[in-house]
């Protein structure tokens, strides 16, 4: 069968259904919501996102690289903002050719999606995906306005339909299919910081900005219009949380006591914060991703992760060029090898994540851990090549997320070995360290279960 359904336009989605195309296979995609090129829909996830490695080497695959980066911001590291007292900038890499990038994500996925249509992709809009008979491949589409469903196959089926995944709650359906939800206890919500006068930034451009809070934290990434959108990471429910910031002076209380160099640039706030959703976030993990070579689930349908690790995209999108590498093998095999290989490196990043979100939340402002940061970046840059940090390899590399996830707990243990007794990172004795990462960490990385090679 060479005709393929994709349940979902998203990020993930648009991309898939263009690599699909270029094997010459009938791709259609239906999609849920309107066309978002024709008057963007309010709904949905963040206003911008990090682009990093892993999402703009599969962009490198099918010619959309430079034009997603001519619409970029790079950050190249993060901005702290203590509630007093200076800023305080921690660089992401070894140097400022390490960073991540800002890109609106209506402006990347629009261009997705026009990318596919030319690559002879067929787009439907307004189409709910309501259910699939698995006996004849056939799927359903429910069409916004119509009563009756339209029937689609046979066909084979690729959920890209996000975090609520369809696709998949049918696949729940069928026999050894499981699947398991963790909502985070904390929501979220975005307040825009609007740009100056002449659209000048009223921060720092090149960096993700972080308020850490302990239990709670603000971040905020640049736009191209001199703006930055924020996003408060806050608990639903406790005695500070979204239940408890009620009202305007509720709010404007909690922002002048935490928040107070951001309060100066958000004069609308109590009115932002009024206007705009509260999100949750969960980690999703469910197994196989396939039924046979019959459906597949990619993106956030398969493996949604909570996003303190800037990766649920990046993720997704090195799900696409996987798959096509696999595609010769037929979609049986291809499925099945895409599903127990996926999988693993799916749920490292999502438990990456989570423990990257107590860091953001609760750490950077330790002075512990500045002071072991501070290491790594030493000894980022006095071993290229033999020492590696979890953050690089996630953020600036291809290397197999399990294998970035095992290489930052033995850089980690190396690093805090090395500050017991040091306030500075110029205390460390260089020669033990290079001892310990030639102990430790270089035969590992010399011969890891991945074969990969840093
Ligand atoms: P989605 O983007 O959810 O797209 C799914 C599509 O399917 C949607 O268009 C939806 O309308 C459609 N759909 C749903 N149900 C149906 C149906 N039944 N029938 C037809 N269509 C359907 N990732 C990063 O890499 N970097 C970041 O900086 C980053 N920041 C984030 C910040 C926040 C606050 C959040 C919540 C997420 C962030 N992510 C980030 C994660 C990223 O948003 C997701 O991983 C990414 O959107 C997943 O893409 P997707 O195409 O799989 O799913």
């Amino acid at each position: 069968m060479d005709r393929v359904t994709i349940a979902g336009a998203g990020l993930v989605g648009s991309l898939l259904s263009l690599f699909l195309a270029r094997k010459g296979y009938r791709v259609e995609v239906f999609e849920r919501r309107p066309d978002m090129r024709k008057g963007r829909a309010t709904e949905g996830r963040s206003i911008n996102l990090a682009i990093s490695e892993r999402g703009l080497h599969a962009l490198r695959q099918v010619g959309l690289e430079a034009e997603a980066l001519r619409h970029a911001i790079p950050m190249r590291g993060r901005m702290m903002h203590p509630v007093k007292g200076a800023l305080a900038f921690q660089a992401y890499g070894k140097d400022d050719s390490q960073c991540i990038n800002s890109i609106s994500r209506g402006y990347l996925n629009e261009m997705l999606m026009s990318a596919a249509e030319t690559g002879g992709v067929e787009l439907s809009f307004g189409h709910r995906l309501s259910g699939v008979d698995w006996e004849s491949s056939v799927v359903r589409f429910q069409e916004e306005g119509k009563s009756t469903e339209r029937r689609v196959g046979p066909t084979v089926l690729i959920g890209a339909d996000g975090g609520g995944s369809s696709v998949r709650q049918e696949m729940m359906k069928l026999p050894r299919h499981v699947a398991h939800q963790d909502v985070l206890s904390h929501g979220y919500k975005e307040l825009n910081i609007p740009a100056g006068p002449g659209g000048v930034f009223q921060m720092e451009k090149h960096a993700l900005h972080i308020w850490p809070r302990g239990a709670f934290m603000l971040i905020a990434l640049p736009n191209e219009d001199g703006s930055f959108t924020c996003t408060l990471f806050l608990s639903f429910k406790g005695a500070v949380s979204f239940e408890s910031l009620h009202c305007a002076s509720a709010v404007q209380e909690f922002f002048e006591r935490e928040f107070p160099d951001a309060l100066a640039l958000i004069p609308d706030l109590t009115a932002q914060f009024a206007i705009n959703p509260t999100g949750s976030m969960a980690t999703l993990k469910c197994d196989p991703w396939n039924v046979g070579g019959q459906a597949l689930l990619v993106g956030d349908a398969a493996h949604a992760v909570v996003p303190f690790y800037g990766q649920g995209m990046n993720c997704g999108f090195e799900d696409c060029v996987a798959l096509d590498a696999l595609l010769p093998l037929g979609f049986e095999r291809a499925f099945a090898n895409f599903s127990q290989t996926r999988k693993p490196q799916a749920d490292a990043i999502a438990d990456m994540a989570v423990e990257n979100f107590v860091e953001m939340r609760d750490k950077v402002a330790d002075p512990r851990f500045l002071l072991e940061k501070q290491i790594e970046k030493r000894l980022l840059n006095a071993f290229p090549g033999e020492f590696l940090s979890r953050y690089t390899l996630v953020s600036f590399s291809l290397a197999p997320y399990r294998f970035a996830a095992r290489v930052g707990e033995i850089a980690g243990e190396i690093i805090r070995e090395l500050a017991e007794g040091a306030t500075r990172a110029e205390d460390i004795n260089l020669d033990r360290a290079g001892q310990l990462i030639r102990d430790r960490l270089v035969p590992y990385v010399k011969d890891n279960e991945y074969g990969f090679r840093a």
